[in-house]
């Protein structure tokens, strides 16, 4: 197992003048390499957290080590931040009367020229960013000034690096480039990442980690395929993705094992199969048909419960009956019980 870099224990902070804590006893250990990403939605305390990990946020309780050393106080200095830790703010912040490359090689002014020299360009081609080489970032639009934004932080080969949005600016293809080229610099200087995103399937596709945060409250942190998977309770299991909620009494037999009491049961789209009559779970109609380029999705009625929505490879006809079985499913928390927000 790797070190851990970052230990998180029992943070809070609440802002002066409001009712409830931004960020609410939050306790994470991050480990060295890891690229873990802060999601959740608007308002839920990301970019806070953000603020009080890279030092420029004093909290009100708790504690931040980067290896064996308290995060917290730097908060108090007269420039803010721990040296070690970069944030790169949503907004880029990067310097107007510099061009790109100047504005990459920045940090790393006191180095050799030669070295300067070839960094800087392996960090222009590996955000794509040779043809902008001596633009000023007002000639740029807001995706190019991102990705330069990402180049002078990499420059610096943090030992920790913080992003807010990184890729909120940027698109499709040129997107799935550029978390390559960070992933190939991550690993290259064995920097830990933390990204904000409120974006589901980038947290989902890039990082080793995901926290999830609502309302101040860490409500699951683990792997992108667990907490798709096997989220702890309703809101996890809705906020990576649709779940069909079905109670105990629907679930066939073969899927209930003890203590489902209290549970009810997550199914996803792709976890039905269109099966013939005698397979069936549940015998259904179709009332809508949503295509989704790769596939499609179905709404398909049902007599014993309610709509469910359905993954199909092929199209059907509306009004259709069709018989759905379910594969696989994972039980969940009921969210009246475990609503992140009723608050201990
Ligand atoms: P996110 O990044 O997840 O959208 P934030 O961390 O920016 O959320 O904000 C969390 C909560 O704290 C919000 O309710 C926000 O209004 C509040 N908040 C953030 N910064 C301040 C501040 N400087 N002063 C007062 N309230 C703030
Ligand atoms: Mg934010």
């Amino acid at each position: 197992m790797s070190n851990i870099i970052l230990q998180i224990d029992q943070l809070s902070k609440t802002f002066p003048d409001t009712p409830i804590a931004a960020v609410h006893n939050i306790s994470l250990q991050i480990f060295q390499g890891e690229v873990v990403a802060l999601t959740g939605p608007s308002g839920a305390g990301k970019t806070t957290l953000l603020r009080l990990l890279a030092g420029l946020l004093l909290p009100d309780t708790g504690t931040i080590y980067l290896q064996k050393e308290l995060v917290n106080t730097y908060a108090e200095e007269l420039v803010a931040g721990h040296p070690d830790i970069h944030m790169v703010f949503q907004d880029f912040k990067l310097f107007p009367n510099h061009t790109v490359q100047e504005n990459i090689n920045y940090l790393l002014r006191y180095y050799d020229k030669d070295f300067q020299q070839a960094k800087t360009q392996e960090l222009l081609q590996l955000f794509h960013l040779e043809v902008f080489a001596t633009k000023y970032p007002r000639e740029l639009s807001g995706g190019q000034q991102q990705r330069v934004a990402l180049a002078k932080a990499m420059a610096a080969e943090p030992t920790v690096l913080l992003l807010d949005e990184p890729f909120s600016q940027i698109d499709g293809r040129l997107k799935q480039e550029i978390k390559q080229a960070l992933r190939h610099l991550v690993n290259e200087y064995d920097t830990t990442l933390l990204f904000v995103t409120h974006d589901t399937s980038d947290a989902l596709s890039f990082a080793d980690r995901i926290a999830l945060i609502h309302q101040g409250d860490l409500i699951q942190f683990a792997s992108p395929t667990q907490v798709y998977q096997k989220p702890t309770n309703q809101f996890v299991a809705s906020y990576f993705g649709w779940c069909n909620f079905l109670p105990l009494a629907y679930i066939p037999t073969r899927f209930q094992t003890n203590g489902h009491a209290d549970q009810m049961a997550c199914i996803r789209p792709e976890q039905f199969s269109l099966v013939m009559q005698s397979k069936a779970d549940f015998k259904g109609k179709v009332v809508q048909q949503h295509f989704m380029g790769s596939h499609y999705i179905l709404d398909v009625s049902t007599t014993s419960s309610q709509t469910l929505q359905v993954f199909a490879h092929q199209a059907y006809q509306i009004g259709q009956a069709v018989y759905l079985r379910i594969e696989d499913l994972h039980w969940v928390s009921k969210s009246d019980k475990l609503l992140p927000y009723e608050r201990k």
